[in-house]
């Protein structure tokens, strides 16, 4: 069985890492022929709106997937047609446009920070008005790790904010005073099985996720993230790993974004949980049974960001596994990741302090 999986990413090459147990076979779609994926299956190289190379893609695999969430949803409903695709394109539509994303959660009872679409100064100044300040403005499509967005504190903000984002279609949402991030990633079968793994911890520098930490005991948050999170996949009859995340404000969840794949903040779960996120979404998209979801201990996983740490020192704390993506060293770029597993929170937290050192600022 060969699957194809558009974006040869690191979570592309983590996917494929995890099926090479299975006798599964991959090919990726990217437009760089020495993207991380390269190192472990061939690259089709082409664009991702390219219909041609999805079509080659899609003639030499059985079913296809993505882990990249700027595929042109028209290219990508063409290339169905030849080959099955999951998660489901309606999935990818809605998580590719903020607003879609926000009314998708407005009906199915999810609550989010309040928002306006804005496509206008006029929009923006009457959306300031009524959200007030502070917030934030955000492009609806295209945004990743906090690319194409601008904390609204004053009115003086307002002005330099529309000059830099106002090209293309904006949400302004009020700012959340968060007393932390989370995140739940679940994967749901073709039977409507679901499972999911528990709610982990996440802080940010400069939008980009820099810690996680698994998992976060809270049978309250717990329960009410899986029923969001289940909610969203039986309404798009899911297949696959989604990913919701959360602020979590005065003790209740405030939905942020939802990725329709596996996700950074699930990278913990290659060696801190029974059944990884890359296995279980293979196992989802396959039609195999969904595998344990349950934590084997603490973790916390760190992202090497820009710059990678010395190996050999990560390598020497104990229970700590290295990622290196093979990736060009570039400021802002996600380079790898470490994860430390150990059987007690308090020890988790010791080492993570010990590896935090070790990584450059
Ligand atoms: P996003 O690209 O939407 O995931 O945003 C990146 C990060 O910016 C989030 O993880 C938050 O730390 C911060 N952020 C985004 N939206 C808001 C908001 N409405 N209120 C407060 N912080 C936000």
């Amino acid at each position: 069985m060969n699957v194809g999986i558009i974006g040869a990413g690191q979570l592309g090459q983590m996917l494929a890492l995890s099926g090479f147990p299975f006798a599964l076979g991959f090919h990726f779609l990217d437009s760089s022929p020495d993207a991380p994926g390269a190192r472990v299956a061939p690259i089709v190289v082409g664009a991702f709106d390219d219909l041609a190379s999805l079509r080659e893609l899609a003639a030499r695999v059985d079913l296809v997937t993505y882990e990249f969430e700027n595929v042109p949803v028209d290219a990508l409903h063409e290339m169905a047609a030849a080959k099955p695709c999951f998660p489901p394109v309606e999935a990818l539509r809605v998580s590719q446009d903020r607003v879609l994303e926000k009314e998708l959660f407005g009906r199915l009872d999810i609550p989010t920070p309040a928002y306006r679409a804005v496509d206008s100064r006029a929009d923006l100044d009457a959306a300031v008005a009524t959200l007030g300040l502070p917030c934030v403005l955000k492009t609806r499509r295209l945004g990743y790790d906090g690319r194409g967005q601008r904390v609204l504190r004053r009115r003086a903000d307002v002005a330099p904010a529309w000059e830099a984002l106002g090209a293309v279609p904006l949400i302004l949402e009020s700012f959340v005073a968060f007393d932390r991030e989370v995140s739940i990633v679940g994967a749901r079968a073709t039977t409507g099985e679901t499972r999911c793994y528990p709610i982990v911890t996440n802080t940010h520098r400069g939008g980009i996720l820099r810690v996680t930490l698994a998992p976060t005991r809270s049978a309250r948050l717990q329960r009410a993230a899986e029923r969001h999170l289940e909610r969203v996949m039986d309404h798009l009859g899911y297949r696959g790993v989604l990913t919701l995340e959360f602020f979590v404000q005065r003790g209740r969840l405030v939905a942020n974004e939802m990725a329709p794949r596996v996700h950074n903040s699930g990278h913990w779960t290659i060696e801190g949980a029974v059944t990884s996120q890359f296995e279980n979404h293979l196992r989802a998209i396959l039609g195999l049974p969904l595998g344990d979801t349950s934590p084997v201990g603490h973790s916390a996983m760190v992202n090497f960001i820009g710059t990678m740490p010395d190996a050999a020192r990560i390598l020497a704390l104990p229970g700590a596994h290295l990622h290196d993506y093979g990736k060009t060293p570039r400021p802002g770029r996600k380079l790898g990741h470490a994860t430390v597993v150990a059987p007690t929170a308090a020890g988790r937290d010791a080492l993570l302090k010990r590896l935090l050192r070790l990584v450059p600022p």
